[in-house]
């Protein structure tokens, strides 16, 4: 990709309404555009670090035992609602903007009612469960406070799964694997995300399970353990009876997941009903888990961008682009290495705009590709181009490649 096609621009001034660091790194990158409170506008290189989250998630979801990627509808008739009673209820009334004539629909918040309604149409047997499903679509919350930039939106990116099973074991065992799986995404993103217990909402006794991130902005309060791979929401333990059980580090922390045993509520409100082996008719048990998509990239750049050196430092696995390539020769000799990388398969960018090297390097600090590439007359004085492989870890490591082995040496 050419810097000089990207429908975005990067920006010196951003808003004074902008406090959280991730909002004001990703604007002044480009990544997104605020388009009021905590609704925001995805550009080229938001787009892209979205896709490489979405990527991860799915790669491991799509290894769950039968589990299938689906898209529903963000306008939910209202029908679907009342029959949980849910449209009526106080939280969701809270939460949930309402639309059309009369009211006909209300925006996705959360996708129970729309799952179990095609669970519903399409399953009747025993023979066909377990059966899961999941999505990575907006979701549309009335939230109170929008001021955490991606960390907290009003419209926003999240993946929701929901699985059905005949028996609670069932969904228990499937619950472990999600949550390992959960784990895993969490680590190929570079984040420590600790399991930590938490109450279960208002249908279940059972509790749930959040996946929390140290950060110095979270809004949740927690206790962690020794070994550093549990704890406890604030939630449901007080600071003294945390410690009694061992869970002794107090940390602020921010939700980047949450997986729930649903057990009947929605199954059985919604009358979906499976024939057993012996023609009984059983109400199946369910699980739904969530993962914040847009929330997670908020995290990363809180986690790993900095203010001070106007630089976001992401992990490989999601940098908008594998190779920054930057010219800074008059006559474009970066646009036949441009070419090569390309057509080597390589996920470049290439910064072809006519700026000065310090807005150059200003930009690509913001960029944050794993390798950044270099032309300039003095590096192929030196021989070619000089390569940072690592610059989110070792900016200060380089090395000049002719200009002929980079496709290859890159590749
Ligand atoms: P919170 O307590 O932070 O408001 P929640 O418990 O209401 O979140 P869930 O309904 O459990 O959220 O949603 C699943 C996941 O979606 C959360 O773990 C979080 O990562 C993400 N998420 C929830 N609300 C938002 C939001 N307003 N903006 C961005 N991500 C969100
Ligand atoms: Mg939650």
């Amino acid at each position: 990709m050419r810097q000089s096609a990207l429908f975005s621009a990067t920006t010196r001034d951003v808003s004074s309404e902008e406090t959280a660091v991730n909002a004001i790194l990703l604007t002044k990158g480009g990544y997104v555009r605020k388009v009021s409170a905590g609704v925001y506008a995805y550009l080229p290189l938001g787009l892209r670090v979205i896709r490489k989250i979405s990527d991860i998630v799915r790669r491991e979801l799509d290894a769950l035992p039968n589990t299938s990627e689906i898209q529903m509808t963000n306008l939910q008739p209202r029908e679907l609602w009342q029959e949980t009673g849910r449209w009526d209820d106080a939280g969701m009334r809270e939460i949930m903007y309402r639309v059309g004539d009369e009211q006909a629909y209300g925006l996705g918040a959360t996708h129970e009612e729309p799952v179990t309604d095609l669970f519903r149409q399409f399953f009747h047997s025993y023979r066909e469960l377990p059966i899961a499903t999941y999505q990575i679509a907006t979701k549309f919350r009335g939230e109170l406070r929008a001021k955490s930039g991606l960390m907290r939106g009003r419209e926003f990116l999240m993946k929701d799964l929901y699985s059905f099973h005949l028996t609670p074991e069932d969904l228990d065992a499937y619950y472990e694997q999600v949550a390992a799986a959960y784990l895993r995404i969490y680590q190929a993103m570079g984040l420590k995300a600790i399991r930590t217990q938490a109450s279960g909402g208002v249908f279940t006794t059972i509790p749930s399970d959040e996946f929390q991130v140290v950060t110095p902005v979270g809004e949740d309060t927690i206790y962690v353990n020794e070994a550093g791979d549990h704890a406890l929401n604030e939630e449901i333990a007080t600071q003294e009876e945390a410690a009694a059980r061992g869970y002794t580090r107090t940390e602020k922390a921010t939700e980047v997941g949450n997986i729930f045993h649903l057990e009947t509520k929605y199954t059985a409100a919604m009358k979906a009903e499976i024939a057993t082996a012996d023609g009984a008719r059983v109400t199946p048990v369910m699980g739904c888990y969530g993962l914040g998509i847009s929330r997670v990239m908020g995290v990363l750049v809180e986690l790993m961008g900095s203010l001070e050196q106007g630089a976001i430092r992401w992990p490989k696995s999601v940098a908008p682009f594998a190779v920054h390539l930057i010219d800074l020769t008059k006559d474009k000799v970066g646009e036949a290495v441009y070419q090569d990388l390309r057509a080597a398969g390589v996920d470049v960018l290439y910064d072809d705009r006519d700026l000065t090297a310090g807005a150059k390097f200003g930009d690509a600090d913001l960029v944050g590709a794993s390798v950044r590439v270099v032309v300039s007359p003095r590096s192929l004085e030196a021989g070619g181009a000089e390569v940072v492989p690592d610059w989110a870890n070792h900016p200060e490591r380089k090395e000049v490649i002719t200009l002929g082995e980079l496709a290859t040496r890159l590749a």
